[in-house]
């Protein structure tokens, strides 16, 4: 059950400077403390330490994490964010993340500079949720711009496929939270789940299929098929990979 999932009303109660203590945000410098308008809007607007940019990347059902801590060093500078449902595989990762960038820390203080990775893992974390709710509540409008969904639950009988988490429903949801440009990446070895995947995809007006020649060139495709928990899996069993990538259209009316 998930009755014990604690969600902000809007993306903005959301505190992720806990989650991302390396980019968060002071008061700039050179503002004197007793300004009045610069301290008031301050206080105001921030409930909370604000980072200095939003989280971009989600990775939906992120498991163990293995795409993150194989994506993190790759793009330094962007915030990704795993979501995941069950209690002890998120606390694994953002213990992992934790202890990464500890070690990290002290690589840096001795000068091992072959040990340190761009980013030293300050830029990815995990949050418990179950992403068929409440999804905008985590994520402004066009605020995201990849989505992952690596190796969904296949949810094989008829009756459960409305626990797949790629529905017309939730792909509103997905276009909604990403930008336009946005990418949604899809990798299965359930040939008859990536089949519906594509036809939800394609069915629905905010998303184009992204064409092959741009798939197989896209870096974080590698990484999907390559650095994920289920791929290796599926790799060690000699399975078959299927992936498909989907752009954001622009609504007409996308201000
Ligand atoms: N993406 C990882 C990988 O490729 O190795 C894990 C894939 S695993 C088969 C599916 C994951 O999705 C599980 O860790 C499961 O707990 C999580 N999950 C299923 N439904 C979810 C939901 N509604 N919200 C968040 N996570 C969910």
């Amino acid at each position: 059950s998930d009755h014990d999932l604690v969600y902000p009303t809007c993306p903005e109660e959301m505190d992720w400077s806990q989650h991302y203590p390396a980019f968060t945000a002071t008061i700039p410098a050179g503002v004197p403390k007793d300004d009045p308008i610069t301290t008031t809007d301050w206080d105001d607007h921030y409930l909370h330490p604000r980072i200095t940019q939003d989280v971009e990347v989600a990775d939906i059902g992120c498991g163990f994490g293995g795409l993150l801590f194989a994506l993190a060093p790759r793009m330094p500078q962007t915030l990704l964010l795993g979501l995941e449902i069950r209690t002890a595989v998120t606390e694994f990762v953002q213990e992992k993340a934790k202890a990464l960038r500890i070690q990290q820390d002290i690589a840096s203080r001795e000068g091992k500079e072959q040990d340190l990775v761009p980013g030293q893992y300050q830029n990815l974390s995990c949050l418990r949720a179950n992403t068929m709710k409440f999804l905008p509540n985590l994520f402004q409008r066009g605020q995201l711009s990849k989505i992952f969904l690596c190796f969904p639950d296949p949810h094989f009988k008829a009756r459960k496929h409305k626990a797949r988490i790629v529905s017309a429903a939730l792909n509103s949801e997905y276009a909604f939270v990403l930008r336009p440009g946005g990418k949604v990446y899809t990798i299965t070895d359930v040939e008859d789940l990536h089949v519906w995947m594509v036809d939800r995809f394609e069915g629905h007006a905010g998303f184009e299929r992204v064409g092959e020649e741009e798939v197989e060139g896209d870096v974080c495709v590698g990484v999907m098929r390559g650095e994920t928990e289920e791929g290796k899996k599926v790799e060690r069993n000699g399975g078959r990979k299927f992936v498909a990538v989907f752009r954001r259209v622009a609504d007409p009316d996308w201000v």
